[in-house]
């Protein structure tokens, strides 16, 4: 049997003009049919999975939206979290701190989508456990119900950014960020380095040496990260060197732990559908116009059919990338499958 992709045909623009009308009623509608929230005991918390935008950019998923879904959680009595990670890469989202700024400044403020902030990594993202050699961010262990909330758009090393890219990225420790994007252990940059030893004495493995006059990470290195977040400098960096195709592998990889004995809904917004994903610092132009919103319990179908809306003008875009890739992993690993029957609303 075919996976089920509900579908919302709209754009951003009409539905804010509509009060949300259309939306709430899409939202009744899959919640209905999935029987969703009926499965969840109640006062159970669940988090809501979503990225709040890079700073000094404005694609990404408006929190009038988020809003609507977190007072259907609400209703059924269940606590909703709006949950997210620390980036691998420097800037604000590095650290809980600066991320919980900038989330404000973008509008997912208590008053406004009525759900409290949690970062699951803890304050510089280096809190997680392992599952399989996977770093997942600690906090998850105690969320076992999730709706992943995913502002679809374009990616330039996996093509495209969708519900799986959202959880198996987003609910990753910056350790697993690290084995997700590099096939080498980082290295320290002698021109940014002051010789401080932070992180010598953070690194929980003996890693960090001083040889021949400066620090250096040696192959005992585990990748967890951490020395990352602890040079004052900046200076430990990062070789981004996993092909596309092993980052696509390692994000189906990623999801299919952090879905494991999770239940979980997925929403794709194809809004404001631009060519780089929400990481990306500045707001772009869209290539194309405004689909609308797809849901389905299978993120492998609901990325499909997604990806199936955009493909044309996406892969005139990235013409050497692959994005096919992570659907073919994800669905080898038996997270869902690529055949779908869209299910207009
Ligand atoms: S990534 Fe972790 S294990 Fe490797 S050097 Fe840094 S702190 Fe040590
Ligand atoms: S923490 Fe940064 S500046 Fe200090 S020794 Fe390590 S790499 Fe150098």
């Amino acid at each position: 049997m075919k996976s089920l992709v509900y579908f919302l045909s709209s754009s951003a623009k009409d539905l804010l003009n509509e009060n949300l009308e259309p939306f709430l009623s899409f939202l009744n509608l899959v919640f209905k049919e999935t029987r969703f929230l009926e499965l969840i005991p109640y006062h159970r918390r669940i988090g809501i999975k979503l990225h709040f935008g890079e700073a000094g950019r404005n694609n990404y998923l408006k929190p009038e939206f988020v809003h609507q879904v977190v007072l259907h959680t609400g209703r059924k009595g269940l606590q909703p979290f709006l949950i997210e990670t620390a980036t691998l890469y420097r800037g604000m989202r590095q650290e809980a701190k600066s991320h919980f700024v900038l989330a404000q400044e973008h509008g997912f403020t208590l008053p406004k989508v009525l759900a409290p902030i949690l970062f699951l990594d803890g304050k510089v993202g280096n809190s997680y456990y392992e599952i399989d050699g996977k770093k997942i961010s600690q906090g998850l262990k105690r969320i076992s119900f999730l709706i992943n909330l995913t502002h679809f758009k374009g990616h330039f090393v996996t093509g495209f950014g969708g519900a799986l890219k959202n959880i198996g990225m987003g609910l990753a420790a910056k350790g697993g960020k690290l084995q997700m994007h590099s096939v080498s252990i980082p290295h320290i940059e002698p021109s940014r380095c002051n010789a401080c030893g932070l992180c010598a004495k953070y690194c929980p493995r003996g890693a960090v040496i001083f040889k021949n006059g400066r620090y250096l990470i040696n192959s005992v290195c585990i990748g967890c990260a951490g020395c990352l977040t602890i040079c004052p400098h900046q200076a430990i960096g990062i070789n981004w060197d996993a092909t596309p195709e092993e980052l696509g592998e390692k994000i189906a990889e990623y999801a299919q732990v952090v879905l494991k004995d999770r239940l979980t809904l997925h929403f794709n917004f194809l809004f404001d559908i631009t060519q780089n994903c929400d990481c990306f610092p500045k707001t772009e132009e869209p290539f194309m116009e405004d689909v609308g919103i797809l849901a389905s319990y299978d993120p492998v179908a609901l990325d499909q059919a997604s990806y199936d809306m955009v493909k044309p003008k996406l892969k005139s875009l990235y013409p050497h990338l692959k994005p096919e890739r992570i659907l073919q992993k994800a669905e080898e690993l038996g997270i869902g499958q690529r055949e779908y029957q869209l299910c207009p609303v």
